[in-house]
């Protein structure tokens, strides 16, 4: 068989097909509490919604829908939970057979097994607007690992490469990837933490080749590791973890440029909230080809942010993924709150893999952290316009997110054009408890408007920020 990054398109989507009914038929559908009710409640069957077709037209789900009243508490429902007999009817052959035959002779060890396929071993914090733990079993973790050797090919490493992380010291999806990538690529790694200093006197004391930083943070930080004067020049790539944004990468190069690195490459490594794969670009591109991703361990889709449903064609959409193969917190059509151009799947055009790409990441756009009244909280624009789609009151509505030219803080203001039989002020008051309902926190104003706002920066047809 080809490799998994040269498959062709048919070849992909015969593997993602069979996968996916694995994942939707065995594990999510029976032992996600989440999705078994939400299910039910659609009036679907696990069998019924696993095929590729049937599963882009569910839904997708976030944060919000799992955790309606905003307690974090509810993500636990997405853990795959099954009890020894369920795991029975669900388990793949040979973990079966082998389950099966120590059952006979040594019930505990029998239960050993389902743990061993289902137990969660390990968590790190996700989530935008709220924070969880998401969970991994150790068959989890060997997948992160042994995605670590792929992200090094596609990154243009090898084991001869030597990384210092100055990722956060923080249990994050991000900076697990990295350590159990690089332990499944061969490659050492240190993870001083995000301090200057720290990051320092790793430099000096491993011969470092990669370095890792935080894409919002990776300027300043270079920055600070030259006036500290830590020796840089032996690093050859620069991962900026986070896809960073054209202003975060251009700020990077030129604070690479005044620490007198000029032949490193600058690529952007990125995990989607919940997720646990760690995407990269190719190092044939020099970054800008768009993230790379694993197309027999996840499905992507991109949907309207204000809905949640299917979006075809072009315009800013939320990326929206399923995982295949992963147990623990099993994310199905999870909506990952980044905005992106496209999912394309046209092979790169410089390194001709097949693999599809995530091009136009805007990490974590649909929850932007606003400053508002209170202090600076992240604000979930879906679960807003939650609050919005389908009412009857209303023939048309925009989110506005916009800086007060008074004092300099974040407002959310809802445009709405009221419908022909609906009473301006009654649509006001609804709007606004609708809203505050729905996101859990009061819109600014609810503005009535015959022209509703066109432009600014769009995150999708109903959401702006200006
Ligand atoms: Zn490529």
């Amino acid at each position: 068989m080809s490799s998994w990054d040269r498959r062709p398109l048919a070849a992909q989507s015969k593997a993602a097909a069979t996968a996916l009914r694995t994942q939707v038929v065995d594990v999510v559908g029976p032992f996600s509490p989440f999705w078994r009710e939400r299910l039910k409640t659609l009036g679907r069957t696990a069998a019924s919604v696993a095929t590729l077709e049937a599963v882009a037209q569910l839904p997708a789900v976030g944060e919000r829908d799992v955790c309606p009243d905003g307690d974090p508490a509810g993500a636990a429902a997405l853990v795959v939970q099954a009890g020894e007999r369920g795991w029975a009817l669900h388990a793949e052959g040979p973990v079966l057979r082998r389950g099966l035959a120590r059952r006979l002779v040594a019930p505990r060890s029998y239960a050993a097994v389902v743990e061993a396929d289902t137990r969660p071993t390990s968590f790190v914090w996700a989530g935008l607007a709220m924070r969880f733990p998401v969970a991994s079993t150790r068959r989890d973790l060997d997948v992160v690992a042994r995605c670590g050797a792929r992200l090094w090919s596609v990154l243009g490493l090898t084991r001869a490469d030597v990384v210092v992380s100055a990722l956060p010291l923080l249990p994050r999806a991000e900076a697990q990837a990295l350590s159990l990538g690089a332990l499944g690529a061969g490659s050492p790694l240190l993870a001083p933490g995000n301090a200057p200093d720290a990051v320092a006197e790793a430099l000096g004391l491993v011969p470092a080749t990669v370095l890792a930083l935080p894409a919002d943070d990776a300027a300043e930080l270079l920055d600070d590791l030259d006036q500290a004067g830590a020796p840089l020049d032996g690093v050859r790539t620069v991962l900026l973890v986070g896809a960073p944004d054209d202003d975060e990468r251009a700020a990077a190069r030129a604070a690479l440029e005044r620490a007198g690195v000029r032949d490193a490459v600058v690529l952007a490594v990125h995990v989607p909230d919940g997720h646990r794969l760690p995407w990269g670009e190719c190092r044939e591109s020099g970054g800008g080809s768009g993230l790379h991703t694993y197309p027999d361990l996840e499905l992507l889709d991109a949907v309207d942010p204000a809905t949640g449903e299917r979006a075809d064609g072009a315009g800013p959409r939320e990326l929206v993924l399923s995982q295949l193969g992963m147990r623990g917190t099993a994310l199905l059509r999870w909506r990952t709150g980044d905005v992106v151009d496209a999912v394309t799947p046209e092979p790169c055009p410089a390194c001709g893999r097949t693999v599809p790409r995530v091009v136009g990441t805007r990490r974590a756009a649909l929850v932007p952290p606003l400053s508002l009244r209170d202090g600076v909280t992240p604000v979930d624009l879906r679960a807003a316009a939650g609050g919005l789609v389908g009412r009857p009151d209303l023939d048309d509505w925009r989110l506005v997110v916009r800086r007060s030219p008074r004092d300099g803080r974040d407002q959310l203001l809802v445009h709405v054009r009221p419908a022909a039989s609906a009473t301006a002020s009654d649509v006001v008051t609804a709007v606004d408890a609708a809203v505050r309902s729905s996101a859990g926190l009061a819109p600014t104003q609810v503005v009535l408007d015959d022209d509703l706002p066109a432009d600014g920066h769009p995150l999708g047809s109903h959401l702006l920020l200006r």
